[in-house]
């Protein structure tokens, strides 16, 4: 029988325990939940960690008017208003945070800078607070001013260490300061160059840490120049490029062309053309693969290696090992903590830090050797491909899903298991459930914004009552 160990060596022994048993378990119901045709040995949910998650209902607005937009039509009625801002998502990261202690989270609406960036600094606290590790999305039309008075409090110091934005740039965009219409997407390098450097800026004067993932909405007009894209951003700072394929979903005003006629591995040849190299996204599966496609992997100079060789089985052992004892571990927690509790994994089970050493070797040895990964410095950078489904196809899908059945039509069916494998979740604490994005904005978003524009209302315009 283990005796508990109490005062403050067992506060000790708690605090550097590598996966804590409320991680374990959330790991355990993910894997329950997931359906049979995704728990494949690659899988990544219930296995190394959970799904990531998304605000919704927070501040829909947006001042630019892309084409296509995945908001409802009403979205831009509703004003943003920072303390709804805050209560929502404390509500619902409340929610998720007792479905598992940590997890991503994304600071996601309309635009997120058009909040104030006091309560945009409150908001981010609150999802840390929860677990959560926050990503605000925005399209970036920010000066550093906005970036600087985020990191700043009231008193003149830094109160954020950290800072994640996914940043939207290209050419189905409309709004852009000195940019309005853009046809190419080589045109907007000049601009995700200025973009990265602000989070530059911000590393070197403010001394915070900064991931910065770039999204681009792919179109059939876009499609074959993603790889000029690439060519000009994929050595300015971006951590992660995330290509969404439009799909017919938000306001119906904003949809401009055949977006059935996108067939995802044209895409994703585009990607790897402008990423330099094939992009294995079988090694690690993040829920369904008709969802998802992603690749981790880092550039040396110009050369991309993957992090894992899906050829080589001793790759494919090094991917068991981290589920096996890495699985739910947290790796966003402050860095003594993960260093002591790695050191407490390598103490109890030393064969893995030869397995460790033998992969660097490999993987160095495949980036060219060690000369070369020390004078180029490694950059990681991570492909994704996130393929939203239609509103059309997702309602009736979700209707009898929620009603217990499975469709005998083979396409509702294929709806049904990318929705039951959804690795991108909302939390609608009201009603006691998460829900696909896809479902949020799909089938629940035009009722929820109705209400919002209710709830917050624009001010009334002053001129007509000035007369
Ligand atoms: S949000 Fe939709 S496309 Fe994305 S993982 Fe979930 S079901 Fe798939």
């Amino acid at each position: 029988m283990s005796r508990q160990v109490v005062g403050p060596l067992g506060w000790l022994v708690e605090a550097t325990r590598p996966v804590s048993p409320a991680a374990r378990r959330a790991l355990e119901r993910r894997w329950q939940e997931l359906p049979e045709h995704v728990r494949t040995p690659a899988q990544t949910l219930g296995q190394f960690g959970v799904e990531c998650e998304g605000t919704h209902g927070v501040f829909p607005r947006c001042n630019f008017t892309c084409t296509p937009c995945y908001h409802s039509a009403d979205a831009n009625r509703v004003r943003v208003d920072g303390a709804h801002t805050v209560a929502e998502v404390e509500a619902q990261m409340a929610y998720l945070a007792r479905r598992a202690p940590h997890a991503h989270a994304q600071l996601i609406g309309g635009e997120v800078t058009l909040l104030d960036p006091d309560d945009h600094a409150t908001t981010l606290a609150v999802m840390r607070r929860h677990g959560r590790e926050p990503m605000s999305f925005s399209h970036g039309d920010v000066d550093f001013d906005y970036l600087n008075r985020l990191v700043t409090g009231p008193d003149g110091r830094r109160r954020l260490r950290r800072v994640s934005f996914a940043v939207h740039i290209d050419t189905t965009m409309r709004g852009r300061r000195g940019l309005r219409r853009v046809a190419r997407e080589a045109d907007l390098t000049a601009e995700r160059a200025r973009v990265a450097a602000m989070f530059a800026r911000l590393r070197t004067e403010r001394g915070v840490r900064t991931l910065l993932a770039h999204n681009v909405t792919v179109t059939p007009e876009n499609v074959d120049q993603i790889p000029e894209l690439l060519a000009g951003a994929r050595g300015l700072g971006y951590g992660m490029f995330s290509f969404q394929p439009a799909a017919f979903v938000g306001d119906e005003r904003r949809w401009r062309s055949d977006y059935s006629a996108l067939d995802p591995d044209r895409i994703w040849e585009r990607i790897e053309e402008g990423a330099g190299a094939r992009l294995p996204y079988r090694v690690l599966q993040v829920g369904d693969l008709r969802c998802n496609r992603t690749a981790w992997g880092f550039y040396t100079g110009d050369r991309w290696v993957s992090l894992l060789d899906e050829d080589d089985p001793r790759d494919l052992a090094v991917r068991d090992a981290l589920f096996t004892y890495l699985g739910g571990f947290h790796f966003s927690a402050p860095a003594p903590l993960v260093a002591l509790r790695l050191t407490r994994v390598a103490l109890a089970h030393p064969r893995l830090v030869g397995t460790a050493l033998a992969w660097a070797r490999r993987t160095v040895r495949r980036a060219g050797g060690w000369r070369r990964v020390l004078a180029e410095r490694p950059r990681l950078t991570t492909f994704v491909m996130h393929r939203f489904m239609d509103a059309s196809e997702v309602a009736p899908a979700w209707a009898l899903l929620e009603s217990g059945q499975m469709s005998p039509d083979p396409d509702v069916r294929a709806v049904q298991e990318r929705l039951s494998a959804c690795s991108y979740l909302m939390a609608h604490p009201e009603d006691g459930r998460c829900v696909p994005a896809c479902v949020q904005h799909g089938v629940l978003d035009p009722a929820e914004n109705a209400a919002l524009a209710e709830l917050l209302p624009l001010p009334r315009r002053r001129a007509a009552s000035a007369t």
